[in-house]
């Protein structure tokens, strides 16, 4: 990865080489941690950061899941990222906050280890690699919703996402798919996935997925574009037989799927409207578009 200057630190910004915790961190035991994945774009008006509030209400949500008390308000930690966007005078990139179990008090029962923040910004390009990406449905099945609380982004269920990771790239895809508990397309490891099907927008409704933020500015920006949007339980067989099929996330902002398994979908290409909603979804975050301006907040 690449380095940046500064990192925030429990209210502090301190030199990216010293950022670092104690051994018998909670979290790095228990992955009893929560976190934010949210990106900045360059504009006109200088670098916006995409959804901000939105992510650490989720952030928040996350947290609240663990029972951890942050030490700051959302305000403030707002604040924080801006201030850490700046003080590392890059124009674009990735944030990650990161609320955790810190050193002092170990076992299962958190409560009594404090709760520390960090946020660290550092440039991240595409995520998937490639325009497209071909995936394999995982023989790892998402982690079902009464194993851990589905809406929250907590550390320790990453896991999931990085065995299915793991399979898919040892057998040569570019990522995973996982499916539900009950058999239904769920999401990628760190995307949610959505399908095109005559015209009609479809993606998995909410219940075993991360409400992805991404996921949820594609469907306002399709039904803006008058592009019917359901969300809906999906097959396999139904996802494979699609038109149009694409990941959505905030590092892999929109990422057409051209095969899955072994069968192509649509023509192998990214279909027109996955490439007219990327194209919206790009010209927002860059502040392109005045009506989604309410989604950046300029640093
Ligand atoms: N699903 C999972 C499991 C994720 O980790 C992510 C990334 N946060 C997403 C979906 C996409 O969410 P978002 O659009 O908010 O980044």
């Amino acid at each position: 990865m690449e380095k940046t200057e500064n990192i925030w630190m429990d209210g502090k910004l301190v030199a990216w080489e010293d950022a670092k915790i104690h051994v018998l961190t909670h979290t790095l035991h228990y992955g009893s941690g929560v976190f934010e994945g949210i990106r900045f774009y360059e504009t006109d008006k200088g670098p916006a950061i995409f959804r901000l509030h939105d992510h650490m209400a989720r952030l928040f949500h996350s947290a609240s899941t663990l029972e951890m008390k942050v030490p700051y308000s959302i305000k403030e930690l707002e604040k924080a990222v801006v201030e850490t966007v700046k003080a590392n005078k890059i124009t674009s990139g990735y944030i990650r906050p990161l609320v955790y179990y810190g050193y002092g008090k170990m076992g299962l029962y958190p409560h009594g280890a404090p709760v520390n923040v960090s946020i660290a910004v550092w440039p991240w390009g595409a995520y998937l690699g490639h325009d497209a990406v071909k995936v394999k449905v995982s023989s790892f099945v998402r982690v079902h919703p009464r194993s851990f609380v589905s809406e929250a982004k907590v550390c320790g269920s990453y896991v999931n996402s990085i065995n299915a990771s793991l399979e898919a790239k040892r057998e040569g895809y570019g990522e995973a798919l996982m499916l539900d508990y009950k058999g239904f397309v769920a999401e990628g490891p760190g995307e949610n996935v959505f399908m095109v099907k005559d015209g009609t927008l479809i993606t998995p409704s909410l219940g075993s997925i991360l409400p992805g933020i991404t996921r949820n500015s594609i469907i306002q920006i399709a039904r803006d574009e008058g592009i019917s949007a359901a969300e809906k339980n999906i097959t396999v067989e139904e996802l494979k037989s699609a038109d149009e099929v694409f990941f959505t996330g905030t590092a892999a902002e929109v990422t057409a799927i051209f095969q899955i398994d072994n069968d192509q979908i649509g023509d192998g290409n990214a279909g027109p409207i996955t490439d007219k909603l990327k194209k919206i979804y790009l010209d927002a975050v860059h502040g392109k578009v005045k009506k989604y301006d309410r989604w950046l907040r300029y640093c």
